[in-house]
């Protein structure tokens, strides 16, 4: 019997692009397929997704996706497979909402694209898989039960244990426990809250602190949330119907994923609750709207600045963040907050007020799905290094000391009793994406962060034939120095030039790679000895 393989391809020692292959003999099925936004050092790229290589190299074994929920960091990087490894994917039907938007975005339209329903078992070579409930920040969450000839693989997915949903579908624990029940190889599961004790509470639970801001405000609210969290955007709506306000959309992600979640029926927004464009008094306004990480492009920083078409803040307008910033946003959304106090609004985040909470198992809940699968085997999966390992631990103390650390590209494989992971790496890593769908090279992104930190010098010298100079060299440079106030520098650059040129011995002075090579040597040198500066420098040799 051939041994069951693993491989995760993104997720695993890092927040976002989850991706995770599992293998059987010369079939295979992918468990999500997520991407990730680029921080503000990544410039020029638009999202990040990730090296599918491994996937690419062997399309053939590819049977089928399975998506747990319609998060970025789940669904985001599918068009970018699917586009070379046409199979069909599996969903519940808010999730293959999301992702049929998105795939028509890219001009996809041959993918076939298969709605289950909880409890729903599908067989894929290999692979039996059925869908297990969760609940989760986005309706329609799923976990799998993998049934593979090695025995049964859980992977959770995103989860939280909610026994008080919006939408009162909870977590289905008995399913859960029957697997655990009838044994279970390997449990995979989500360690964003592995640091975090206790429980977490439940969604229902912001409805008061919601309630009280509402209350308090004495003009408009402009609330933002997750364009994916359906059931605070119906909280929002039911709100504003208990208090006589009317809610406008504002941002196209939002308006589109309520406009799909809608038509699918896991959203309510009466007549009489949807703002009809006319002005209304600012007391009977509630504006939901994008832009919870300060992304300069959303709404509500453009609203935070004065350059939103269509709304403008005043005073007396109550700003309601309704999202946890995400680590690495912390700045961009403390920019956004200043702008908005500086229009005189008055803004409540997450850290203020219970406006929020997390869709991610706290350590209890994690601790329960580790004593209910009863897994012999488990991998940490969802989370930076640090959180897998802490999961691991956590899985020591209940009794499942079988815990295995694994990061994106390493391959597991489970043969009977026997859990290795191999020495060699598959391809993996971060592939960068613009704004047109192209692929942007590392080196380019590298060679865009060092050009905005440390500029560029172009450095052009006309020689002849024996590379003798036939003029003083030319230095031009760009966010390094003040070219006017810094002549001097310039000048004895110039000069050190000159002289390395009527050192040079003829013979090198005629090949002219390695006289690039040296003036980028000792311009390299000259500008980290006297400035601290690692500008780029292109030479230029320019035969006349
Ligand atoms: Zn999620
Ligand atoms: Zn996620």
């Amino acid at each position: 019997m051939p041994p069951l393989r693993i491989i995760p391809l993104g997720g695993l020692s890092e927040i976002g692009m989850n991706l995770m292959v599992f293998e059987y003999g010369d079939s295979a099925i992918v468990v999500d397929c997520g991407m990730m936004f680029p921080d503000a050092a990544t410039l020029g790229v638009d999202v990040i997704v990730p090296d599918m290589t491994y996937l690419f190299d062997n399309a053939a074994r590819v049977k089928a996706i399975f998506l747990t929920h319609a998060h970025e960091d789940h669904i985001g990087a599918v068009p970018f497979l699917v586009e070379r490894i046409p199979v069909p994917v599996y969903g519940m039907p808010l999730t293959l909402g999301f992702l049929r938007d998105k795939l028509e975005e890219f001009s996809i339209d041959d993918i076939e694209l298969r709605a289950i329903k909880p409890r729903d078992v599908v067989q894929a070579g290999p692979f039996r898989v059925e869908a297990i409930r969760v609940t989760h920040s986005i309706v329609d969450a799923v976990a799998f039960a993998i049934g593979t000839p090695a025995g049964t693989v859980i992977h959770t997915g995103d989860f939280k244990i909610d026994h008080t949903p919006i939408d009162g579908r909870s977590t289905d624990l008995a399913t859960l426990g029957r697997y655990g029940e009838e044994g279970v190889l390997l449990l995979l599961s989500d360690s964003t809250n592995a640091l975090v004790a206790g429980h977490c509470p439940s969604e229902v639970s912001i409805a008061t602190a919601l309630q009280t801001a509402f209350m308090n405000a004495s003009g408009r609210i402009i609330i933002t949330t997750f364009a994916s969290h359906i059931h605070r955007i119906q909280q929002v709506i039911d709100l504003a119907r208990k208090q006589g306000r009317r809610v406008f959309m504002v941002g196209r992600s939002l308006v589109d994923n309520a406009e799909t979640a809608e038509r699918l029926g896991y959203l309510r927004f009466p007549r009489d609750v949807r703002a009809d464009g006319a002005e209304v008094d600012p007391r009977r306004t509630v504006i939901l709207t994008t832009g919870t990480q300060g992304e300069a492009s959303s709404a509500l920083s453009r609203m935070a600045i004065g350059e939103h078409k269509h709304v403008e803040i005043t005073r007396g307008d109550t700003v309601i963040i309704s999202a946890r910033t995400i680590p690495g946003n912390e700045r961009a959304v403390a920019h956004m907050i200043d702008n908005l106090y500086r229009q005189g609004a008055e803004v409540l985040t997450w850290d203020m007020a219970e406006i929020h909470v997390s869709g991610h198992a706290c350590q209890e809940e994690l601790k329960l799905m580790l004593n209910l699968t009863r897994p012999k085997f488990f991998i940490p999966i969802h989370g930076t290094l640090r959180h897998l390992i802490h999961h691991a631990r956590l899985a020591e103390q209940v009794g499942i000391p079988h815990g295995v650390v694994i990061t994106n590209g390493q391959v597991a494989e489970i043969e009977g009793d026997e859990f290795r992971v191999l020495e060699e790496r598959v391809p993996n890593g971060k592939v960068f994406i613009d704004a047109e769908a192209e692929e942007v090279p590392e080196i380019v992104v590298r060679d865009r962060q060092h050009l905005a930190e440390d500029g560029f010098v172009i450095v052009v010298a006309a020689v002849d034939s024996d590379g003798k100079l036939v003029r003083d060299p030319e230095i031009i440079t760009r966010g390094l120095v003040h070219v006017d106030s810094n002549q001097e520098m310039l000048e004895e650059l110039r000069r050190m030039l000159i002289g390395m040129f009527t050192e040079m011995p003829a013979e090198e002075l005629r090949d002219s790679e390695l006289l690039q090579e040296s003036m980028r040597g000792m311009l390299k040198r000259y500008f980290r000895k006297t400035m601290g500066r690692r500008p780029m420098i292109l030479p230029v040799i320019w035969e006349m």
